[in-house]
């Protein structure tokens, strides 16, 4: 029941109101992954320049991500810079130095081609398609798309939606894909164009899946402190897709609970800067936060009549 993930492996330096980092380890394979190991073995694919910490990285794959896709070519690691706003709701990106990442060309190595679940992280989608060509026969994929893609490669994307089962991008990104300015609407019409699902982020306010059969809530978790926003939807990812590895379960009762554990790991991503909250996450921890997702939402209300006033 392997589990894969294809995107940017980067150094990132961010700018928030509470602090900064300069070349921590982020990109949204190494987001992914981080969070996905926890609950199932990660096979991870992606690029490298000679500079990269790789002794960070590896010290984080010892949970279980297998780097045997990452490839270390001569170069500049792909480096992202991005500051945040006061309230945490918008970034700007302030330099995107691509490195090695311009050339990228995922190759999967053989003994990851029976891969199961897949995971493309937000890369152009022409290669998002050479991943899949790569895939023997996957069940289910999942993939991130970006402003940028949406807009300069939309013929693609939509060749690339045909082929995938769940879409996963923000608000902003759905209504530019569908050019239709309500969510659900939006979801709609995505699903009218491959996908059986949809998972819309709305950052702080949760994330929401849409699919043939209805809408599923589930809220972000009520963090009273919150450092660093970058990376949170590829942890969503990674814990929903972890989840849903470690089951093999597709049915869609189970892809609500995948939502709650993407949710969950969401949550830990922000807590602290680039990776460093899973450096520590334990089991228990992640059961703990998951579990108390039931009580955010838990009411009683029956007897519920409201007599004619
Ligand atoms: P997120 O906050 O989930 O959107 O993911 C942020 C991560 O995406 C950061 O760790 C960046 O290194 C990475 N990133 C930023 N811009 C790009 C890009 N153009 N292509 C691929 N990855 C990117």
């Amino acid at each position: 029941m392997s589990l894969l993930v294809v995107g940017s492996v980067a150094l990132d330096s961010v700018q928030t109101p509470f602090g900064s980092t300069a070349d921590a380890l982020g990109g949204s394979a190494v987001f992914f992954a981080v969070a996905g190991c926890l609950l199932h073995p990660v096979q991870m694919v992606g690029v490298v320049g000679h500079d990269y910490p790789i002794d960070r990285l590896e010290r984080m794959a010892r949970r279980g991500i297998d780097l045997a896709g990452v490839e270390r070519v001569r170069g500049e690691s792909f480096r992202w810079k991005g500051k945040y706003s006061y309230d945490l709701q918008n970034r700007e990106t302030l330099e995107t130095r691509l490195g090695v990442f311009a050339e990228f060309q995922p190759r999967i190595p053989a003994q990851f081609r029976d891969a199961r679940y897949v995971f493309l992280g937000n890369i152009d989608p022409e290669l998002q398609l050479g991943v899949l060509d790569q895939i023997r026969a996957p069940e289910l994929v999942a993939c991130d798309t970006m402003n940028y893609w949406i807009q300069s490669r939309r013929d693609v994307l939509l060749r690339l939606l045909r082929r995938v089962q769940v879409l996963m991008v923000n608000d902003a990104e759905a209504r530019q894909l569908s050019g239709d300015w309500n969510i659900y609407r939006a979801a709609r019409w995505i699903l009218g164009h491959g996908p059986r699902y949809v998972v819309v982020k709305q950052g702080e306010y949760g994330a929401v899946l849409v699919g043939a059969n209805g809408v599923f809530y589930v809220p972000a978790f009520p963090l009273e402190q919150v450092f660093d926003p970058t990376g949170a939807g590829d942890a969503f990812a990674g814990g929903f897709m972890g989840h849903v590895a470690r089951t093999g379960d597709l049915s869609s009762d189970n892809l609500r609970r995948a939502m709650v554990v993407g949710s969950a790991m969401g949550s830990f991503a922000v807590e602290r800067f680039s990776v460093d909250r899973f450096d520590t996450l334990s089991a228990e921890e992640l059961g703990e936060r998951v579990r108390s997702f039931g009580e955010l939402v838990r009411f009683d209300i029956q007897p519920y009549a409201v007599e004619p006033v």
